[in-house]
């Protein structure tokens, strides 16, 4: 059986712990690997060789460290293919899906190669006769990024370039079902001229995750997972005296307005319903349709959720994928059970859904739910499947009032022609991304990335702007030099006082 390596001082290794955990491929059900589960030796010893390297690395100019980037950016897109390959074999997603994550993920790199700029201090001459002021960011020493399942490359790819560029080590801990690309992409830095230790990958489950939590030699934890998960760990780091950004769950709205253009909507909507089986943060799971626009709306969503073409993720000609797991399909069904039970219309049924020769792969098809309301589970409960829930609001102010008193804030999306609509939709909701006629509205690597509400525990959003602050300290110097020597020469004896 094939191991997961950690990747530890610059090699490959199956570290000191004896726990292995089954990596699937989702698309035959069958085990294709285990990884190497981390111990605290292991940890130590990533803690052992960050510390070693990091004097050096916060001091190299940010020029130096900016051109490794350079080389990393495109390392990263000569192996494009290779990690598209490898996302879509352990997590199932599509080929292209699999590429688009890399690209996003590709463009953070690119975005902190600007470190010398992104590093700049401010300056304030004369705060005082004969005294200036200025600012400027150092880095904490070891960051950790414990990262989900649902894009191995593109969220470890949102931590570790910001960390790094701005003089930091950093260890990354992914998802245990699918980590292989982060040791890829641990390779990938090492290949470009990054020093050993300051790019590390430790595996492991929640064992390690608390032991990260716990160790006093690590200052930052960037986290990205399930809210539950995510509160555990603001709490746990937090107590522990770490900075911590923990990036939660998600129950996405899209708003469809009268009139909007709906053949675009629901294009649109298709995709961020569906595309990846649903296992998106910023997936809309919640179609609002307001006044006359329900009926057309689903049935149009009706006809695209059944002839979705379905299948294992190496064609690239399917829209879908299957789930990470049987355990998740399962979760995912029994959801789909409980919305029929408590009342909503199950318009499109994805529960039994076999792929012929992948009988075993963790399929399900599309579902779509009409006449959902609040009280139920399936509104409540973020089903990360390929589950669309249609509710119906007489008007907008009833649809936005429902948007903001969901308990979640990650993304959300208004679909109309109206400007006037859209402006007051965008000051008024209460999410931290926002699309106008943009189904994911996931901000670029120059802007930062992050929700509200239960989907960020922490100050600091994803990368960009928020990504550097996350990262360094800021320090504020005020500084006054006595006379010097601009009086000229002295040619008498120097005497004290
Ligand atoms: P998860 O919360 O199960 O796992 C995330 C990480 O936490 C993994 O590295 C895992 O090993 C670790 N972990 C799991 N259980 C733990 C426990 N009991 N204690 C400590 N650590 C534990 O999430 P997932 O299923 O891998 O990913 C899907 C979730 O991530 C969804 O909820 C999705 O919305 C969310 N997500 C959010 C964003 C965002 O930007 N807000 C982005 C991607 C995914």
């Amino acid at each position: 059986m094939k191991i997961i390596p950690h990747f530890i001082n610059g090699q490959k290794t199956e570290g000191a712990g004896q726990r292995r955990s089954d990596v699937f491929n989702p698309a035959t059900g069958t085990v294709q690997a285990q990884v190497a589960l981390g111990d605290t030796a292991d940890l130590e010893a990533a803690i052992s060789a960050a510390r070693a390297v990091f004097p050096k690395w916060a001091d190299t100019p940010a020029l130096t460290r900016s051109r490794i980037l350079f080389r990393v950016r495109d390392l990263v897109e000569k192996h494009a293919d290779e990690l598209a390959a490898v996302i879509s074999a352990e997590h199932g997603k599509t080929i292209p899906d699999a590429k688009g994550e890399v690209t996003r993920g590709m463009e953070v790199i690119e975005f902190a190669t600007a470190a010398p700029e992104i590093l700049k201090g401010e300056y304030t001459e004369q705060v005082s006769r004969g005294i200036d002021a200025w600012t400027m960011r150092q880095p904490l020493g070891i960051a950790a990024g414990i990262t989900p399942f649902n894009f191995p490359v593109m969220v470890p790819l949102w931590m570790a370039p910001m960390a790094i560029a701005t003089g930091n080590c950093f260890i990354i801990k992914p998802s245990e079902r699918d980590p292989s690309a982060s040791v890829m992409l641990a390779e990938i830095f090492k290949e470009a001229g990054l020093p050993d230790g300051v790019l590390q990958v430790v595996h492991g489950d929640k064992d390690m995750v608390n032991a990260i939590l716990e160790h006093p030699e690590i200052k930052a934890v960037s986290f990205v997972g399930s809210t539950p998960i995510a509160k555990h760990v603001y709490a746990t780091g937090t107590a522990h005296g770490k900075r911590v950004q923990a990036l939660g769950g998600a129950k996405n709205h899209a708003i469809v307005m009268p009139d909007c253009d709906l053949d675009k909507a629901v294009d649109a909507l298709t995709g961020a319903a569906w595309g990846s089986a649903g296992e998106r943060c910023m997936a809309i799971s919640v179609a609002v349709a307001v006044g006359p626009v329900a009926d057309a709306l689903v049935n149009k969503l009706a006809e695209r959720a059944r002839t979705l073409k379905i299948g294992p993720g190496e064609d690239g000609s399917n829209d879908m994928g299957p789930l990470i797991t049987a355990q998740h399909r399962e979760r995912v069904c029994r959801l789909v059970d409980s919305g029929v039970e408590q009342g909503a219309t199950l318009v499109v049924d994805g529960r039994e859904h076999v792929i012929s020769g992948h009988e075993e792969g963790f399929f399900t098809g599309a579902s779509l739910f009409d006449n959902v309301t609040c009280e139920m589970k399936i509104y409540q409960e973020e089903i990360f499947g390929p589950v669309l829930c249609v509710m119906r609001a007489p008007d907008f102010e009833t649809a936005l009032k429902l948007v903001n008193e969901s308990p979640f804030g990650n993304g959300t999306a208004i679909f109309t022609r109206d400007g006037d609509t859209a402006r007051n939709f965008t000051h008024r909701v209460q999410a931290g991304m926002v699309g106008v006629n943009v189904p994911i509205p996931v901000p670029m690597a120059f802007h930062s990335f992050g929700g509200w509400k239960d989907s960020l525990f922490g100050d600091h959003h994803m990368h960009g702007p928020e990504g550097v602050r996350f990262f360094t300290r800021l320090k504020a110097v005020t500084s006054r030099w006595p006379e010097g020597i601009r009086g000229g020469a002295e040619f008498s004896m120097p005497t004290l006082g």
